[in-house]
């Protein structure tokens, strides 16, 4: 017991909740500092993803103000996922164990307690799972819900209810370090890695301040990713249809013999009609499914860094 330990923070845009959210995990941290929970080398560390707003001038006075603080600035905004991960990879250089939240503090911060207790009892990694949805919108919490059970159906090992609330040790996160696929998805990753592993309640609270990162574009675009980054089932749908309306056109030949050689051949403008459309929607359908899957492989082809940073500040100690 006396790990370093270093808090993970995405920011975009959250000048107006930065204030309160350090002030909060500082007395958090300090509380685990004094307690010998964590070693004093333990960081609050803030990952400006290529903010718009003050966001870097602030961390950058924080970490003037306190060693507490730390910083790391990407060369743009690269969205939630990839700012998360430069986060954890400087943290697997210099931390024991990391914990990544979110800088709105919608996750409940005292949760942490149990999850480093459940760390030190040797698990590697600690999903934080919400045990209710109540502050958030109807709408907010009937999709979320919606597409964990999609996932779950689709075959794709994700812990219900668990966002990006986590705690990983460095061997976690070394193993985390191997994947390096583009389309990063990292509540689907995670459960890859292995090691011992385990939950921790919490319920989830409000936005301190601002608004919401993650419009409703943005949500179902990750959701899609989501989806197609881990699981092939759509493709396998896609063929099932395929061989399903291939039957159905046999009979349909049969029958349109029959129809012609018993003389009955009406003139079947209607059912012509709803045929080509039909089955021209489904082909569009089957191809853009398939496309989403060729774009995947064409981002991976190319393998882009998946972020750059362009400045870290993490001061020692005196
Ligand atoms: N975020 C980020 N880059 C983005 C969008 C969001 O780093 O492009 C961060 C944001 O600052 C916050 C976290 O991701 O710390 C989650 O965003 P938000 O709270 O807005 O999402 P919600 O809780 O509404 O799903
Ligand atoms: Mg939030």
């Amino acid at each position: 017991m006396n790990d370093t330990l270093y808090l993970v923070i995405p920011c975009y845009n959250e000048e107006e909740a930065l204030p309160e959210t350090a002030r909060q995990l500082k007395e958090k941290m300090d509380e685990y500092i004094e307690a010998g929970t964590v070693s004093k080398d333990s960081k609050i560390l803030f990952v400006n993803d290529g903010s718009k707003d003050g966001t870097w001038a602030l961390i950058q006075s924080l970490c003037d103000q306190d060693p507490l603080f730390a910083g790391v600035c990407l060369s743009r905004n690269r969205g939630h996922q990839n700012a998360l991960l430069a986060g954890l990879m400087t943290a697997k250089d210099h931390a024991d164990v990391a914990i990544s939240l979110d800088a709105d503090l919608q996750d409940d911060i005292h949760a942490m307690d149990r999850m480093l207790m459940q760390y030190y009892a040797g698990h590697d990694v600690v999903y934080g799972v919400r045990s209710s949805r109540k502050k958030d919108t109807f709408f907010k919490r009937h999709s979320a819900q919606g597409f964990y059970r999609l996932m779950r159906a689709l075959g794709v090992d994700v812990v219900y209810n668990h966002a990006d609330y986590r705690l990983m040790s460095r061997r976690a996160l070394e193993g985390l370090a191997e994947f390096d696929e583009v389309n990063l998805f990292l509540r689907g990753i995670v459960p890859l890695i292995g090691f011992p592993s385990t939950t921790v309640d919490y319920e989830r609270g409000k936005r301190i301040a601002g608004e919401s990162k993650y419009p409703f574009k943005k949500m179902l675009s990750f959701a899609l990713d989501g989806i197609t980054s881990f699981s092939i089932k759509p493709l396998k749908l896609i063929t099932s249809l395929g061989i399903l309306i291939f039957v159905v056109s046999l009979i349909m030949v049969i029958w349109a013999l029959v129809a012609y050689f018993s003389g009955w051949t009406v003139s079947g403008w209607t059912s012509i009609l709803a045929s080509i459309w039909m089955i021209g929607g489904i082909q569009l359908l089957c191809l853009g499914v398939i496309g989403q899957y060729v774009g995947k492989i064409y981002g991976e082809a190319k393998h882009r860094p998946r972020y750059l940073i362009s400045e870290t500040i993490i001061h020692k100690r005196p």
